[in-house]
């Protein structure tokens, strides 16, 4: 048993099983390993019956006293009655189909009751509680996160296999001077502990192991790719001739993008790879800087490349790139996993040849049998950030690794940006274009659809457009109204004369981008669909952003979506329709139906949700972390970035350090930036 083999050759686990834990990204018994408790079960100090805090979940220690008989009770389900009492009071705990409990309990005993309590005159009641001996119970019991037919227990006895059919002690991948340094305990120590603690102490130490470590690694990658790219040459980009190109502009340029476009200017010149981050809220306005730059690749006789997420906004963008540039004699090629045939011969003998200057695609630009004749400029947009992998299959793709060019509209906090982007320069596009009206702003619930719908018809009659976004079908939450059953149920009874579209996550690219375009052509006045839009598309004429379930999605994610419309000068308006009861959501709605700005937005997503999901959605490409917290964990990361540059420094490069390039190449390759 080694730490990739896969999780179902552990005792206990089949198919099925293995199945289910896949949902929860555990493939191997290394990633079992890794998958830590969201927090634990404190047996240290039990209630007694009649002192347990009002509605909580929490552990009750008791003696049994009676246990009731097995009563039938319909549907083939059972009922049994348990009491249990201390000094103080009395315990009742019912158990539905669970007639072995009978068996399991002596009376006499004592017991650790743990499930959720509701106070009686004289003591509590539990249903369904989970009961553990009072001598054998652990001080603590971790809790995973779960998916349906995965319980924390399962996923206790599962690691504790591991553990058992593993060679031990577990390998180790820190630098023993740092183990000792900071005085950190082994991987085995905190692996076991972290799964099984015997104290708060133990726990905590070794937590602080794991996020040291993760951080540690997260930090020598940052520093690898760093090092990496300056060590090899770029092409320098030494002509550089932007007149025209603003002349030619039906618009001035704001400040800030002349301000970013001259930093990357300057990048270009130098034979260091430039690697650059460009942040700008939604509608800054990033695709223009992004055509200036790969116009410079193109007048020094080079290719470019543009990387979109996804092929709609890869369309969209070769459309955009080609009005700009067009004039100045600059062909486009577009590349996608859609093309078929001959068109796609065709578009890739034009970026072998060198006929395409810039290529706009969506990942599949990467593939082994795109060939570039000369890549310079590697562009992406919007979420991705070329992992460890990426880098490298660019790399190659040309005689010399190219210039990068990041762009993303989730503004981080400058100090964060620097720790987490610790590899790349910043540009910043903190200016709006002049002549937008602020997208009005409004809360209401699920009863004023009618009306809002009659508020929708009323634009469409004067030729506008709606985007309406709506979960996508979701099997264990019964309460959300997929976008099928929205477009089928809602949106055309409601909407009779209307032609009303239907887009979602699962459809063909193909299919996708048709219906885009069928909405970007005005053939569809009304576009349900799933968050598939929320990235970068641009249809200026539509003007309404319905967005239903709304209070399951991050402020900033709802200020991308809210960022489709409001492109000119004439009113938009984004309505939240959420009948979500929680002080806390609707806190975050109401400040999103009165501020614009995407860097508040950011802020106050950090304050309501956290670190892990505003991280979580993976927007900035950096990889996904599975214990430490950038923020929270934030003292340690600086200490790990410290101790990253020193290992570094010892040991030059990563490569010399087998175990640690390993665990690098881990975290930033698996699947974190290109899915
Ligand atoms: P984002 O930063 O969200 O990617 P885009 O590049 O899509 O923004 O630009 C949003 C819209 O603003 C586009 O329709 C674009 O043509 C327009 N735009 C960009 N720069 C300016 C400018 N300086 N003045 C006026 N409109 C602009
Ligand atoms: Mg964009």
């Amino acid at each position: 048993m080694k730490l990739d083999s896969s999780v179902q050759y552990l005792k206990g686990v089949g198919e099925q099983r293995a199945k289910a834990l896949a949902k929860l990204g555990i493939r191997t018994v290394g990633e079992l390993l890794s998958y830590y408790p969201k927090g634990y079960i404190d047996f240290t100090s039990p209630y007694g019956p009649a002192d347990v805090p009002p509605e909580s979940v929490c552990a009750v220690k008791a003696a049994v006293c009676s246990v009731g008989q097995l009563k039938r009770i319909g549907g083939g389900r059972t009922l049994l009655k348990v009491y249990a009492a201390d000094d103080s009071g009395t315990l009742e705990a019912t158990f539905f189909n669970n007639p072995y409990i009978s068996k399991k309990l002596k009376i006499g005993e004592e017991y650790i009751f743990y499930g959720k309590a509701v106070k009686q005159l004289g003591g509590c009641e539990m249903i369904s509680p989970t009961v553990i001996s009072a001598n054998t119970a652990p001080e603590f019991c971790a809790v995973y996160p779960l998916t349906a037919g995965i319980t924390s227990a399962y996923i206790s006895k599962c690691v504790k296999t591991a553990l058992e059919m593993l060679e031990r002690p577990l390998c180790e991948t820190l630098p023993q001077e740092i183990l000792s340094e900071y005085n950190l305990p082994s991987y085995d120590y905190a692996v076991e502990q972290v799964h099984f603690p015997v104290s708060a102490k133990a726990c905590e130490n070794a937590k602080r192991r794991l996020v040291f470590e993760e951080l540690y690694i997260f930090q020598l990658g940052l520093f690898f790719m760093k090092n990496q790219n300056r060590r090899h040459g770029a092409i320098p980009l030494e002509k550089q001739q932007l007149n025209d190109f603003y002349s030619h502009l039906p618009f001035t340029p704001t400040g800030a993008q002349k301000r970013a476009i001259d930093e990357i200017c300057a990048d270009l010149k130098r034979d260091i790879p430039m690697n650059r981050l460009l942040q700008g809220d939604v509608g800054s306005g990033k695709t223009l800087v992004a055509a200036a730059a790969m116009l410079v690749s193109a007048q020094n006789g080079k290719q470019s490349v543009l990387m979109a997420p996804t092929e709609i906004l890869a369309r969209q963008h070769a459309e955009t790139l080609s009005r700009m540039l067009s004039p100045f004699g600059v062909n486009i090629a577009l590349i996608t996993g859609g093309l078929k045939g001959r068109e796609k011969a065709a578009a890739l003998a034009a970026v072998a040849d060198g006929q395409a200057d810039i290529i706009v695609g969506t990942h599949a630009v990467l593939s082994e049998n795109v060939k570039f004749s000369s890549l310079a400029l590697a562009v992406t947009d919007e979420q991705h950030r070329f992992g460890v992998n990426q880098r490298g299959a660019l790399s190659q793709k040309g005689s010399k690794p190219p210039h990068i060019l990041v762009m993303s509209a989730t503004p981080i906090p400058r100090t964060l940006a620097l720790l987490i982007y610790g590899d790349l320069e910043i540009s910043v596009l903190d200016e709006i274009p002049p002549g937008r009206t602020p997208v009005k702003t409004y809360l209401i619930n699920s009863d004023k659809r009618a009306r809002m719908f009659g508020f929708i018809k009323k634009y469409i009659a004067e030729g506008r457009q709606a985007f309406i976004v709506c979960p996508m079908i979701s099997e264990s939450d019964s309460e959300l109204m997929s976008v099928n059953e929205y477009y089928e149920h809602i949106a055309k009874p409601l909407l009779p004369d209307c032609k009303v579209g239907v887009m979602h996550g699962k459809m063909k690219p193909q299919e996708k981008a048709e219906i885009m375009q069928a909405f970007s052509r005005g053939e569809i006045d009304v576009l349900c669909s799933t968050t598939v839009v929320e990235v970068g598309v641009d249809v200026p004429n539509a003007n309404i952003m319905v967005i239903e379930n709304s209070e399951r999605y991050g402020l900033s994610t709802l200020h991308q979506l809210r960022g489709r419309v409001g492109r000119g000068a004439a009113e938009s308006f984004c309505i939240l329709v959420s009948d979500c009861k929680g002080e806390n959501a609707r806190d975050r709605l109401r400040f999103i139906c009165k501020t614009q700005n995407g860097f508040d937005l950011a802020q106050k997503d950090l304050e309501t949700r956290g670190p892990g999901d505003f991280f979580g959605s993976r927007q900035h490409g950096i990889p996904a972390l599975k214990i430490a917290g950038l923020i929270s964990d934030s003292h340690i990361l600086y200490l790990a970035q410290t101790e990253a540059k020193r290992t570094l420094q010892k040991y030059g490069t990563l490569e010399n350090i087998p175990p640690l390039y390993n665990a690098v190449e881990k975290l930033f390759g698996g699947g974190t930036a290109l899915n």
